[in-house]
């Protein structure tokens, strides 16, 4: 049976553009980047090829620091509320809605000493600006809000929310993930965290991108590799697939951009009769994350396994979790578990999604009746 894949913020394909590019490194070029001799250096160029593409996408004035996933950058840039700052600064304020890399990453300093609060979003989803007042004082560290919700694909206004914490002393982590090469990646974090695998590249690699003037202390010790902070041989096929992959997007922008909107505009007429989760103008187009009262989104799924969508994200329906962005957003926990959340990309079809929409909503009608 062949499956529509309508799951993008899962994960996504690999672009053949990028698979092209990491070939080479997974045969014939093996060198460790880390070695001196000539096939040592090739490697440790063309992983500075994929550095310099990355880091094209981001702001200036900072270095890109390549890990294993964005988890591990997330965790890494939180590390830096203790490089950063002595006693007086304990305070970390993340998003309520964060996906879970950053908030219980957050929340596990707060059982460390640090005092960890979640900044509270609007039924739609977006930060109360006004409310970041209370919550922020000379004794914040950190502040932490995505760009791209993973969720429900909300759009939060994460250029005032760093001028804010800026105003306050503190650091600011965006966690750029579902939006690096789709939008603009704003200038003001001092730290953006990234994952291959969300923008058509490979699973495995993640980036930290640090503004100069800060310091993110190691996660991993060892050889010293990428500028001391993340020890561990490079592997130059995953970097340049990474590297690859932001090109591509970067290249694509415009036309990505056209196509999944008119994936999107598909999706919203055929799903009329289903509510949207979330601010449906302060959105990325991708993410459609709709309800349908009285649903058992379970049953749902079983019975529609020809399409890959997801019940929340991919983490919160793995561990069975209800979603806590969903219910931050005042869900109950009925509406939470009639919700489901599809996920166009570039290499869907609009035929693909009417496919979709026609199993979804035929399954849904049957269980509804
Ligand atoms: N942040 C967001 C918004 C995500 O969607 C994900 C993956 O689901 C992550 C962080 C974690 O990324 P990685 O899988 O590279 O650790």
């Amino acid at each position: 049976m062949s499956i529509i894949y309508l799951d993008n913020q899962a994960t996504t394909p690999l672009a053949p553009e990028a698979l092209d590019a990491m070939l080479p490194w997974l045969k014939e070029n093996f060198g460790n980047p880390h070695s001196s001799h000539v096939m040592g250096r090739q490697a440790a160029a063309a992983v500075e090829v994929a550095r310099e593409q990355v880091a094209a996408m981001l702001p200036g004035g900072g270095r890109v620091i390549f890990t294993g996933s964005a988890t591990e950058a997330i965790n890494m840039a939180l590390g830096a509320v203790k490089s950063m700052f002595g006693q007086g600064r304990e305070k970390i304020a993340v998003v309520d809605t964060e996906h879970a890399a950053v908030r219980d990453t957050a929340l596990w300093y707060g059982r460390q000493g640090y005092e960890t609060t979640l900044l509270p979003v609007d039924p739609q989803g977006l930060v109360k600006m006004e409310d970041m007042e209370a919550y922020l004082s000379p004794k914040t560290a950190l502040v932490g809000a995505m760009l791209v919700n993973n969720e429900i694909g909300v759009i939060q206004p994460v250029g005032k929310i760093a001028e804010r914490a800026h105003r306050s002393g503190a650091l600011m982590l965006c966690d750029a993930v579902q939006g690096f090469g789709r939008i603009d990646v704003p200038e003001q974090p001092d730290m953006i965290a990234l994952s291959g695998h969300k923008i058509y590249g490979p699973k495995g690699i993640g980036a930290l991108w640090v503004r100069d003037d800060i310091d993110v202390p190691p996660l991993i010790h060892g050889g010293g590799q990428e500028q001391g902070i993340r020890s561990g041989t490079l592997s130059p096929a995953l970097c340049i697939g990474l590297g690859a992959a932001a090109k591509i997007c970067e290249e694509r922008r415009v036309a990505d951009m056209a196509h999944i909107i008119t994936l999107a505009e598909t999706a919203h007429r055929l799903f009329g009769d289903w509510t949207v989760n979330g601010s449906l103008d302060q959105r990325y187009p991708g993410n459609l994350n709709i309800r349908r009262d009285g649903l058992d989104v379970g049953r749902l799924m079983s019975d529609v396994r020809g399409v890959a969508f997801s019940a929340g994200s991919a983490c919160a329906s793995g561990s069975g979790r209800p979603s806590h962005v969903l219910a931050a957003l005042g869900l109950t926990p009925v509406q939470i578990k009639s919700s489901i959340r599809l996920g166009f990309g570039r290499y869907n079809s609009v035929e693909e999604v009417e496919q979709a929409a026609h199993l979804i909503n035929e399954a849904a009608e049957k269980q509804l009746s």
